[in-house]
């Protein structure tokens, strides 16, 4: 029997919070992969493959590359309604980069998810340098239709970590997306942050919190940094170049940084599980998905934390000016150089 899930904490809003209150129930992500690359698997630009990314790139069922979309949609619907009871669906574009890809086909796949039975939503996966002024119009438009969320591998808010990352963007790329899409307010954006990235420190996490809350991101995904086979990061731990760091030393940035996350941010997830065990190389923890999160919550409780306890500031409300950058809010910190905002195009 699978263990229990760690019950709804009050201490921080869960993104299940987030959705009762739009759905009035609870509905369940059905992931599905429908673009089998991205601007680095290319190798444009010079980029490289990210760090942490095995070649199933992130995808949840790498079985999925084979079949339709309907397929896909069915195969894991009919799983969730037996295993969950599920009633409501949101479509989870998530393998690659969804957006790197032709206009016209996605606009087909998204009509598509739904036409299906039980689909209340879409949810878009991507890089921020993959919302052209057309892309994010597509998205725009769906959003009026339906519930559409944006999940943005942001990662990190300081450029030497992303180049660490071999990302391909800096942190001004992101917070121009995160710009872009708030034009927009029926789109809901969530970033996409890992922890445990070298050079980390608390205070760059506490004014990423910060940064983000204020530029009005509707939601965030943490993530713990871990290796996986056959990809770079492999190497530079086989190495000794890098090391994972350690539960209580996860469990201690994410408190840090929910507090001073704005109470209204909704949080996805508290930190990831290796969807492919035997791929994991390290640490062995994220083999695991509810002992780490119920370690934080645990740890919320000792320390009486709270999200939104240090949030200082405001958040900006839709359409309004640009978004502050880590530089504004932290002159001391983690500067972020005036990078080359580049999107690629998808017209
Ligand atoms: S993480 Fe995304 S952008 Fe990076 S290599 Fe993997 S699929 Fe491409």
């Amino acid at each position: 029997m699978s263990p229990k899930p760690p019950s709804p904490s009050s201490r921080y809003r869960p993104i299940s919070r987030h959705y009762r209150e739009r759905f009035g129930c609870k509905v369940y992500k059905i992931s599905v992969a429908v673009a089998q690359s991205c601007p680095n698997r290319e190798g444009m630009r010079g980029m490289r493959v990210c760090a942490f990314c095995d070649p199933w790139g992130s995808a949840a069922y790498e079985e999925n590359a084979s079949l339709t979309l309907r397929e896909q949609i069915r195969n894991v619907r009919s799983r969730l309604r037996k295993r969950y009871k599920a009633e409501k669906f949101l479509v989870y574009f998530q393998a690659f980069t969804t957006t790197f890809q032709r206009i016209s086909r996605l606009r087909a796949l998204f009509g598509e998810a739904l036409r299906e039975a039980d689909v209340v939503g879409i949810v878009v996966g991507t890089r921020p340098d993959c919302l052209s002024p057309a892309m994010v119009k597509l998205l725009a438009e769906f959003a009026g239709r339906c519930y559409l969320s944006v999940e943005l591998g942001v990662q990190s808010l300081d450029d030497g970590q992303l180049r660490f990352l071999s990302r391909g963007h800096d942190a001004a790329c992101s917070l121009a997306a995160v710009e872009r899409l708030r034009a927009y307010p029926q789109i809901d954006i969530c970033a996409h942050l890992m922890f445990g990235l070298p050079g980390e420190t608390m205070a760059q996490l506490e004014t990423t919190a910060g940064v983000l809350s204020a530029a009005g991101v509707h939601g965030v995904k943490l993530h713990n940094l871990h290796v996986l086979r056959n990809t770079a990061l492999e190497g530079r731990y086989r190495a000794g170049t890098f090391q994972p760091i350690g539960l209580e030393a996860y469990s201690e940035r994410v408190c840090a940084f929910l507090e001073h996350l704005s109470p209204e941010v909704a949080v996805h997830r508290l930190n990831a599980v290796a969807s492919r065990w035997d791929q994991l190389v390290a640490p062995d923890w994220a083999r695991e998905k509810m002992r780490p999160t119920q370690f934080i919550l645990d740890e919320m409780e000792r320390r009486d934390l709270r999200q939104g306890a240090r949030f200082q500031g405001g958040r900006l409300p839709p359409g309004a000016g640009p978004v502050p950058s880590m530089a504004a809010i932290d002159p001391g910190g983690a500067g972020i150089p005036a990078g080359e905002i580049r999107s690629f195009s998808n017209e």
